[in-house]
């Protein structure tokens, strides 16, 4: 983006350079100086150190130093509301897109926004992120994110049925979702593959709050009314957020219901 910006101004100034054959010596040397100058910026490689440090000082110096109040309470303890699964898209950062601030939400992220069943010996990961959140963090909601143009989705989508795969995780992991894919080719297999995909991005979301009710404890905070699932989807070629509850004692198989869409 950046590359594409120093170009058109480089171009933009080689332009004014050719028309503007009556500027003065010293004025044009300055605009040489800064065409040049742009044209070292837009060549310049990627420099992941540079980046971090950048941003860092920049979160530091108007965030950090900003709200001694907010940080230093957070530097003592954290108290979030939501326990938050989303994929590890680099496009669907929920702190981003929900303007959710540090101490908002502890998060999980993998690939496709998986909440897989209980299951101490596969599952210990997401599973003592639950357990944390729930029993030691004592948040109040768990959302389950979907989100469109998922690679991990349509790599469910394109698995062959036969079990063979060209990978060493994500089909063993995806698979977690097969039953949704199920559902999905089963009604919507008439369907554009791009659609489909649309139909189980949303569909997984509800096998993943399904699966949440496999931990005990989500479970019970269910019933207790302390705990509330929320599944939700969002679509970044729309920019569009939907939401939805979970309707407690249905099939996870029976579909999406969103209610509110934003
Ligand atoms: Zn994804």
């Amino acid at each position: 983006m950046a590359k594409y910006s120093c170009d058109d101004a480089i171009e933009g100034l080689k332009k004014l350079l050719s028309k503007k054959g009556n500027l003065e010596s010293v004025a044009a040397a300055k605009i040489k100086r800064l065409t040049d100058e742009l044209k070292v910026t837009a060549e310049k490689p990627f420099n992941p150190v540079e980046k971090i440090k950048i941003g860092f000082t920049h979160f530091r110096k108007e965030k950090f130093e900003k709200n001694p109040a907010l940080y230093g309470e957070l530097a003592r303890r954290q108290n979030p509301k939501f326990l938050v699964f989303a994929c590890s898209d680099s496009r669907v950062c929920p702190s981003h897109i929900l303007d959710f601030q540090p101490g908002d939400a502890f998060v999980v992220r993998n690939i496709a926004n998986i909440v897989p069943p209980y299951d101490q010996t596969k599952n210990s990961g997401v599973g003592a992120a639950i357990e944390y959140a729930v029993l030691h963090l004592n948040v109040e909601n768990i959302v389950v994110i979907g989100h469109s143009g998922c690679g991990g989705i349509e790599k469910l989508m394109s698995m062959p049925d036969d079990g063979t795969t060209d990978s060493d995780f994500i089909e063993n992991w995806v698979k977690i979702f097969l039953p949704a894919k199920a559902k999905v080719k089963e009604e919507w297999g008439g369907l554009e593959i791009f659609e489909q995909c649309s139909f189980l991005e949303r569909e997984t979301v509800n096998i993943s709050l399904s699966n949440l009710l496999s931990y005990p404890y989500v479970r019970e905070g269910v019933a207790n009314k302390t705990l509330s699932l929320k599944g939700a989807y969002y679509d970044f070629y729309d920019g569009d957020f939907e939401l939805w509850d979970l309707e407690f004692g249905t099939s996870p198989s029976i579909g999406f219901s969103p209610s509110i869409a934003i």
